[in-house]
């Protein structure tokens, strides 16, 4: 065994010497002998491309670069580094010490690509309306600093092809992309976190949605009238999921008893809302860990089991549901929204399946729970009137 580390250590100092051969070899004098210092630092440039608007350049992470050099653009694209040629003439607006893309300006481009900076400063937003309507635009590259999209931003920009996210994008706001016709696939970037109502509303090619792993807020019809929602190879059970999301219940032609499918994660907010009869039930998985607002506002479920790793309950999610009686609630929640039980039967009894201390530890938003709630806990009862 000792044998055996020895062995590993030395393959290990062996290819780590390979990899500094090409900074030692610059330290030399001219006179072909190095100027030797044990203790001097010897630079490990990164794998990867490092760039800016002019350049592109390998780090160490002394702060040493090595290779550096200016793009050398063909077709748009620096053939070194793989970087895209910014669009110029854009509009920009100021915005605590950030700039937003305000419209095409004096631009001509059909496919745009937006900067990482503008006169040095980060580029961080689409304004809400940048490209309303733009019928010639057919491709937008998102620079790396890129936040958010406004609301409208890429609206019935009907030519638009391609979209390409980047690494930093968090949201998507209010109808960023309705109407965009041509749109056949969009692949969310693992930063998102919020992708906004009617944001792909009525893409009608739009068939195939990659949204990553990671509880992103997707709001309602967010996806509605796209090829995607349009295929019933999409929908089972009546509902509408997207990888590991359940984004909609069919609310025309819902069965009596909805199972989500095992392995679901992520409830989109309204997923249920109005949801009428038939349907009184829906059971849902122990993989569920987030529940969207609104989620099953105003439906006809009669009972709820939340399951095991659920820790919120969002604003609204079950108000208005006038035939819920038995909600089960698990010691893994710690928080209840605004008005999450508004309206539901005062006969409603909530389960909960820790203890009264455990029960008190939640954190309640305004009006959380209605006042004439009776709560079950393991080891007694409370009257919420008389906790408010
Ligand atoms: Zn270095
Ligand atoms: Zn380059």
């Amino acid at each position: 065994m000792k044998n055996f580390k020895k062995i590993i250590l030395a393959a290990f100092t062996l290819s780590i010497s390979v990899l500094l051969v090409s900074c030692n070899t610059q330290v030399g004098d001219g006179t072909g002998e190095s100027t030797e210092n044990p203790t001097a630092h010897t630079h490990i440039f990164g794998e990867s491309w490092e760039k800016d608007e002019a350049s592109h350049w390998k780090f160490c992470a002394c702060g040493e670069r090595n290779e550096e050099g200016k793009h050398t653009y063909n077709n748009k694209k620096c053939s070194v580094c793989g970087m895209m040629q910014a669009s110029e003439g854009l509009s920009y607006q100021l915005k605590n010490g950030e700039y937003h893309v305000t419209g095409t300006g004096s631009c001509k481009d059909t496919s745009i690509v937006i900067p990482a900076t503008h006169e040095g400063i980060p580029v961080t937003a689409i304004a809400n309306n940048a490209f309303f309507r733009n019928e010639s635009l057919t491709s937008i590259i998102l620079g790396e600093n890129i936040v958010s999209i406004g609301q409208s931003a890429f609206s019935d920009c009907t030519s638009l092809a391609s979209v390409t996210f980047n690494e930093k994008l968090e949201k998507i706001e209010f109808g960023a992309f309705f109407k965009c016709t041509s749109l056949k696939t969009v692949s969310f970037p693992e930063s998102i976190k919020l992708i906004g109502s009617n944001s792909f509303f009525m893409c009608s090619s739009l068939n195939s949605i990659k949204i990553p792993d990671n509880n992103c807020q997707i709001e309602i019809d967010a996806f509605k009238e796209t090829a995607y929602y349009n295929s019933q190879k999409n929908w089972q059970n009546g509902v509408l999921y997207i990888d590991k999301y359940l984004i909609v219940a069919d609310k025309e032609n819902s069965p009596e008893k909805i199972t989500v499918k095992n392995g679901t994660k992520y409830i989109a907010s309204s997923a249920f809302r109005d949801l009428r009869y038939p349907t009184t039930e829906v059971v849902l998985p122990e993989s569920i860990v987030s529940i969207g607002a609104y989620a099953f506002y105003g439906s006809s479920i009669v009972k709820i089991d939340l399951p095991q790793g659920l820790e919120r309950i969002e604003e609204n999610t079950f108000a208005y549901c006038h035939s819920l009686t038995e909600i089960n609630i698990t010691i893994s929640v710690n928080f209840i929204g605004k008005c999450a039980f508004s309206a539901i039967p005062a006969e409603n009894v909530i389960n909960y399946k820790g203890t009264l201390v455990g029960w008190t530890e939640i954190v309640f938003e305004a009006d959380a729970l209605p006042f004439f709630t009776k709560i079950v806990c393991i080891d007694g009862e409370i009257d919420w009137s008389e906790t408010k």
